[in-house]
């Protein structure tokens, strides 16, 4: 059974959140974003094997919003270019998600009408799972328009009283499982990215939702940069960068880019993986970690060709209270032997500055393993400050992981 993770149903308090969480991030050194008109155009990232599925999903009473079909597409293809840059920074190659194209060059987008009313289909009564199910009877009868597992669903915004271009919102808009939603509106449209005016930040509300729900439908977990990061390139996307986006430096993390790098749309063309068929974990060895007084080193053995992100973060720890979890990929440490591989970390409290509790009480040292195929598990180790003690290995007992995120 695959399990789901349901983010940001508090989509609009994630401020709030980063808020209280004592996230700071300075943006005063670094360069704001280009007006989209002056940025040069992104290199198109390198053919993908598969493609994410998108959905335009109507009621059996509404119409898409009037020129969807050029402004979704700029939108996609410009997602699709951020995504690329931020890939090839972190040494991965120009590659992205893989996007179905028209023969004008345009991104395709399937439109599909629902068997109900569009106000059946909204954020608060379930819309999210009537549309999937319409989408997989779709999928059923139509194999050849899905492309990958992971779909991207817009909805036009609601037009009622509280509702409308000007406060666009009604429909889903969060990730689900390799699903995610976001909304269409009259001025949903590039040309407003970066502009100070109203339309220029209800778009980077929207867009960047767009962008932070689509990196949930790619299969990645809120998370933030370590302090370095963060004053090298903004705000972490999976942190509140959708708040940023197009207005301010914002950036994917490297323990993000791994996860896309085994992600099924982001396979290089001619990939023959089979993505998302580890349904067991893997075993885990010589789990070790010892703090110095300054730092943590992390340690531990999985089956070669897996990797680990360790993410730290302050309580609470459930869905939607993790964004302010920084995060780090282990290292492989040597080759492979008798097919197991070594990992190691070290994690410097000074790279935690954007957490409250460090080494003051207690937080959570998340591990995520990743398999070849792009599957997940994870494990959360109490990492209890009242009882560690410096230049003192600390053993877990033998971990159990979950499925997904
Ligand atoms: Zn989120």
């Amino acid at each position: 059974m695959k399990s789901f993770s349901l983010f940001s149903l508090s989509f609009l308090s994630v401020a709030a959140v980063g808020a209280a969480s004592g996230a700071q991030v300075v943006f005063d050194d670094i360069p704001a974003p280009a007006p989209v008109a002056e940025q040069p155009a992104a290199e198109a990232p390198l053919p993908s094997e598969h493609q994410v599925n998108v959905i335009y999903f109507l009621g059996n009473d509404n119409e898409p919003v009037p020129g969807y079909e050029t402004r979704l597409s700029d939108i996609l293809l410009h997602l699709q270019g951020f995504y690329g840059s931020e890939m090839q920074r972190n040494g991965y190659g120009n590659r992205s998600f893989g996007l179905r194209l028209t023969p004008e060059g345009r991104a395709a987008i399937l439109v599909l009408r629902g068997k109900l009313p569009s106000a059946e289909y909204g954020y608060d009564n379930g819309g999210a799972w009537k549309c999937l199910e319409e989408i997989n009877e779709h999928f059923k009868a139509h194999p050849e328009d899905c492309r990958s597992q992971h779909s991207f669903i817009i909805m036009p915004t609601f037009y009622n009283a509280e509702y409308n271009d000007d406060t666009p919102g009604g429909v889903p808009f969060f990730g689900l499982g390799t699903n995610c939603f976001a909304l269409d509106y009259a001025h949903f449209d590039l040309r407003y990215l970066g502009e100070d005016s109203d339309r220029g930040r209800l778009l980077t509300k929207w867009y960047g939702g767009f962008a932070h729900e689509l990196g949930h439908g790619l299969n990645l977990p809120h998370n933030n940069g370590s302090a370095t990061e963060n004053a090298a390139h903004g705000t972490a996307l999976l942190n509140c960068g959708n708040y940023t986006f197009g207005l301010k430096p914002t950036y994917l993390t490297p323990a993000s880019c791994r996860l896309l790098d085994r992600s099924e749309t982001f396979a290089p063309q001619g990939s023959t993986t089979t993505y998302y068929a580890t349904h067991e974990a893997p075993a885990v060895e010589d789990v070790a970690y010892t703090f110095d007084g300054a730092a943590l080193h992390l340690s531990l053995t999985t089956p070669a060709d897996w990797l680990v992100n360790a993410y730290v973060q302050d309580p609470p720890y459930y869905v939607n209270q993790d964004y302010d979890a920084v995060a780090f990929p282990l290292a492989p440490t040597g080759a492979p032997a008798d097919g197991k591989q070594t990992h190691s970390v070290t994690i410097p409290l000074s790279e935690l500055t954007s957490l409250s509790h460090t080494a003051k009480a207690e937080q959570a040292l998340d591990l995520l393993l990743l398999a070849p195929d792009g599957s997940r598990f994870r494990t959360r180790l109490p990492l209890d400050w009242a009882t560690i003690k410096p230049n003192q290995e600390i053993k877990p007992d033998k971990l159990e992981f979950s499925e997904g995120y």
